[in-house]
Order: structure tokens, then C-alpha cells, then sequence
């Protein structure tokens, strides 16, 4: 009998969940809700959602809007978006994560306390990640983002240095990052480091490092363009080597090998919790009588 076990730290973060909620509570009471990209990185959610009228769009689209009614995602945007709704009569529902906004205010302020001693505001993030694109509007674009210590050589060490991190990023790399700009900094320079790494993410790390070893298999299960589910794989895959990563229940075509026991599910931030029970279900019809 093969034992499956679905990861209780995994799913919607609670930035995504209230993002969700905001769109069916709109849905409810208007037939079309526009929604400045995906509103999570789970193409089986936003189907779902754009079943009850939801309609994703970009930026491009964006810009044709007159008078309708948008839904701003948890990752947050830039400030010119809100400008274009404003001239445009557009109705902003704005479900920007309470977490990514503060962190949103605190660049402004830093970019506004700084920029006459041209200090670089620096953020540690994936360049044109929806987040990361409204952290860099926060200082007109003066913004210099950083990916990994490689990129680092873009800086100034002879000017002033004030570092953040998206969200999403892993403590890790943040860390290395920061001992990287120590090293290098000249004598006399400030840098300052705020590490802003949301708990609902990095949390997820240990844990489900921890849930990954204790199976003899795993199923990761998340989108394609999650950048949290790419981080949370990666772990996973180095705490149990038998880690498979799907989008949907069907890529499970067959069934495990006779040495597995126990299977473990789990998954990113925007894995929903449904998908990860059904994936469960297909694991126990491919797997019965064993
Ligand atoms: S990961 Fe954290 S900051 Fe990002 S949307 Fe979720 S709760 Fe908000």
C-alpha cells in the first residue's frame, strides 16, 4: 500500500488568498473584472476564476481601458499604473499584498532620503518579475536590480549603497549577496541591507525540506512561470532526488516504482490547495493494490 501525504505548509500564500478572495467578492457584483496579469502563477486557478468572469490582461491592454474596473494582483505595480487609472477613469481594486506594499513604501522613502547623495538603491530580485517592476517604480526607475553576486560588478563600491530584497527571494542568496557587497565596499561608504523576505516564503524552506526527506518520492506541484515553485523545487530536489515536478494531474501516467512506499505532495505559494488533493487522488488510482 503506497501512503500519500499532501504538505500542510504548501499552497496560497496568505497574500494570494486575500488577492483571490477580492476577485470573487468583485465577481459577485459585475459580470467583467479585468486583472493586470496572472493573479497567480497557476494557470489552473486563473482558468477557474476567469470562468466567473475574470479576464486577464497586460499592460498593453491595459492602456486601451476607459472606464472599467481593474484588479491589481499581491505582487503590487509601479506607480505610473495607478496614474494611467486615475487619467482613465479606471476603477483600481487594489489587492497589492499588505506585505509588498510596506515594502514598496519603504524604497520610496529611502530612493526620496537618498537621492540627493546619489546613493543606489539596490533590490536583490528576477529582473521584470511583476514585483520587482513596481519596487523599481518606487525610485523613477533609478533602481539598479540585482539577480546573483555575479551582477554585483554593475555597482558603484565607491558610492553609498542601500540594499532590498523582492519578496520571494531565498534568505541564501540574500545573504551571500550582502557579504559580497561588504567585501567590496570601499572604507568610509555606507550600506545599508534590509532584508525583506517575506516569512510566508521563507519558512516554506525548512519545512518542506524537512517533508521531502521524509518520503520516498515526491510530487512538486506548481506553474510553470513560479518563481517561488522554481526556488521550493530546487530544495526539495536537494533534500530528496526523487522529486518529480508537474503542472497537472494528467502528466502522472504511471505508476510508481515497486520500492516506493510513501509519496509526498507538496508544493509553491501559488499551488492551490485542490490541485495538490487531486494530484493525491491520481497518485492512489495509478498506485492501488500494491
Ligand atoms: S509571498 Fe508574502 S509578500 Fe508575497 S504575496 Fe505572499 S504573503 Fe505577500
Amino acid at each position: 500500500m503506497v501512503e500519500v501525504e499532501i504538505d500542510k505548509g504548501s499552497g496560497f500564500c496568505f497574500g494570494v488568498v486575500t488577492a483571490i478572495e477580492s476577485a470573487e467578492r468583485e465577481l459577485k457584483n459585475t459580470d467583467t473584472l479585468y486583472c493586470l496579469g496572472d493573479i497567480v502563477h497557476n494557470s489552473l486557478e486563473v482558468e477557474r476564476l476567469e470562468a466567473l468572469g475574470l479576464r486577464t490582461i497586460e499592460h498593453e491592454e491595459f492602456k486601451q481601458l476607459k472606464g472599467k474596473k481593474v484588479l491589481l494582483r499581491a505582487h503590487g505595480e509601479p506607480p505610473s499604473t495607478y496614474r494611467w487609472a486615475d487619467q482613465n477613469e479606471i476603477t483600481i481594486v487594489d489587492a497589492t499584498c499588505p506585505v509588498v506594499l510596506q515594502l514598496q513604501r519603504r524604497i520610496h522613502k529611502c530612493y526620496e532620503a537618498t537621492r540627493e547623495n546619489r546613493t543606489q538603491v539596490v533590490i536583490y530580485g528576477k529582473k521584470g518579475h511583476a514585483e520587482v517592476n513596481g519596487l523599481v517604480g518606487q525610485t523613477e526607475g533609478t533602481a539598479i536590480v540585482i539577480e546573483k553576486v555575479e551582477d554585483l560588478d554593475r555597482l558603484d563600491f565607491r558610492r553609498n549603497i542601500c540594499l532590498f530584497s523582492q519578496t520571494t527571494k531565498s534568505l541564501d542568496g540574500f545573504r551571500e549577496v550582502v557579504a559580497e557587497i561588504q567585501r567590496r565596499i570601499t572604507e568610509g561608504v555606507t550600506f545599508e541591507y534590509f532584508d525583506t523576505i517575506c516569512r510566508q516564503v521563507a519558512n516554506r524552506l525548512p519545512n518542506i525540506k524537512k517533508f521531502a526527506s521524509e518520503h520516498d518520492w515526491v510530487y512538486f506541484v506548481a506553474g510553470k512561470k513560479s518563481s517561488n515553485g522554481k526556488m521550493l523545487l530546487e530544495e526539495c530536489r536537494k533534500a530528496n532526488p526523487n522529486t518529480v515536478f508537474i503542472s497537472e494531474v494528467r502528466e502522472i501516467v504511471e505508476p510508481l516504482p515497486k520500492s516506493v512506499r510513501s509519496v509526498g505532495v507538496c508544493g509553491a505559494t501559488s499551488t492551490p490547495k485542490w490541485l495538490m488533493e487531486e494530484v493525491a487522488i491520481r497518485i492512489r488510482e495509478l498506485n492501488q493494490g500494491r
